[in-house]
């Protein structure tokens, strides 16, 4: 099955908003095991509107419309996919009693283009808005199925969930078989290296499917298959991970879609283990990252955000001679990220102690290099471990990277 999105709206032909309902449905559509081949994007003009649906209609089974189908005069999508398929709109009257019990509880009058809300085509089925006001449609006709939801995302998704998704399994999915996916998760390694350790298995994929992709700081592979029974495509599953995971195993973090500070929150939580952390560049992006995951409570007692060399010195101690003077190493060295990680860890009384020190940029500072990012891990009773980073990309990235690193290193 392939499928077409067709985003409506002029705003994101300006530019003026980003077409994320594109990038919704398409990751939906993936995990269905439907291919999108095309996006098409069409302003608010009825004649591109019908030639855009056409043209779509010719090479994929199923269209997705999302957009205009509002109340006023630029909302054409409905009027334009039923001239396409030849039928004629009627009011749908579930959809009409929902808009005026809307307007009635405000206590403010309808006026009648409100009406076009509750439009649906003949023949339909109609997708309830259960966050809005406009209903949705659902039709197949010469085995093509056509989708149209709502413009805005919070009335999209959950009528995309709820109504359209079991409808497609219903009509257009019922000779496929199901598809099973599994997430693995990977740190510490890039989108490039990651795919040239699994060309062989990637090139002569056929099933299970193998799909890397990458996000700042990390990478997820999702493998998928078909198959009849859950305990079936499981087997097969199964299979690929334990390959993937004995090339990959110093990397390989989750076989489930979550990130790498969970990992550790649950990992150092079941274990009794704490965590405090100094924080210079990454400014407290680190704690925030740790302390956003539910049980972070029982391993996390806290940290230092010591930006400047003043608090550095004075809430942790760092010697005055390694951040300023003649022949200091700077605050930006293996030396200054050895003291706060072990300074931290002491003063906090945990387990393990990170510290950050670098430059994020865009300016550079002691003359250091942007991406030169410092990283230490105290651990009681072992040696404080220090690595450099040269990372590259803007501030975020560097911020991000850093983080994702660090967690990194703590979980190996
Ligand atoms: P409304 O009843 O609000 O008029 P609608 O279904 O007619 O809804 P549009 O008028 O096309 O939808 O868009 C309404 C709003 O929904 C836009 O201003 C925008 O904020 C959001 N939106 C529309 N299309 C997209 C899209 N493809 N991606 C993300 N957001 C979108
Ligand atoms: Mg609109």
């Amino acid at each position: 099955m392939k499928a077409e999105i067709i985003a409506v709206g002029t705003e994101l032909l300006l530019g003026q908003i980003l077409n994320t309902n594109a990038q919704y449905l398409s990751q939906e559509l993936a995990g269905m095991g439907i291919d999108v081949y095309f996006q098409t994007v069409v302003g608010d003009n009825m004649e591109r509107l019908r030639h855009a649906i056409e043209h779509a209609a010719q090479r994929a089974d199923i269209l997705l419309l999302t957009g205009g189908i509002g109340p006023t005069q630029d909302d054409l999508t409905k009027d334009a996919l039923g001239a396409v398929l030849g039928r004629s709109l009627h009011i749908d009257q579930q959809a009409m009693d929902q808009v005026e019990k809307f307007f009635a509880g405000r206590g403010v009058v309808m006026t009648e283009n409100n009406r076009r809300q509750a439009l649906v085509i003949d023949g339909s089925t109609p997708l309830p808005n259960e966050t809005g006001l406009a209903v949705g449609i659902a039709i197949a006709q010469n085995d093509r199925f056509y989708i149209v939801l709502p413009g805005p995302p919070k009335e999209m998704k959950p009528m995309f969930e709820a109504q359209a998704k079991p409808w497609l399994q219903l009509h257009a999915l019922t000779n496929e078989l199901p598809i099973y996916s599994k997430m693995l998760k990977f740190a510490g390694i890039g989108e490039s290296l990651l795919e040239d350790k699994l060309l062989d298995l990637i090139q002569a994929q056929n099933d299970p499917t193998i799909a890397p992709y990458a996000k700042e700081g990390e990478v997820s592979v999702r493998i998928s298959t078909k198959a009849k029974s859950e305990s079936e495509a499981m087997r097969k599953l199964d299979a690929l991970e334990e390959q993937i995971q004995k090339r990959l195993s110093q990397n390989m973090y989750a076989s489930t879609d979550v990130p790498i500070e969970k990992v550790i929150v649950d990992m150092m939580a079941s274990r009794g283990l704490t965590l405090s952390a100094a924080e210079s560049c990454t400014g407290g992006l680190l704690m925030e990252s740790i302390t956003a995951i539910p049980g972070s409570s029982s391993m996390f007692l806290g940290g230092i955000v010591c930006y400047s060399n003043q608090m550095k010195e004075k809430l942790l101690h760092v010697p005055h001679a390694l951040l300023e003077g003649e022949g200091a190493p700077g605050a930006v060295s293996h030396e200054v990220a050895e003291v706060l990680a072990e300074h931290v860890r002491m003063i906090a009384d945990s387990d393990f102690g990170l510290s950050v020190t670098g430059v994020a940029g865009p300016a550079h500072s002691e003359r250091k290099p942007v991406g030169l990012v410092y990283i230490g891990l105290a651990e009681r009773g072992k040696q404080t471990e220090v690595f450099e980073l040269r990372l590259s990309g803007n501030r975020d990235a560097i911020r991000i990277r850093t983080v994702k690193t660090l967690l990194y290193r703590l979980w190996q």
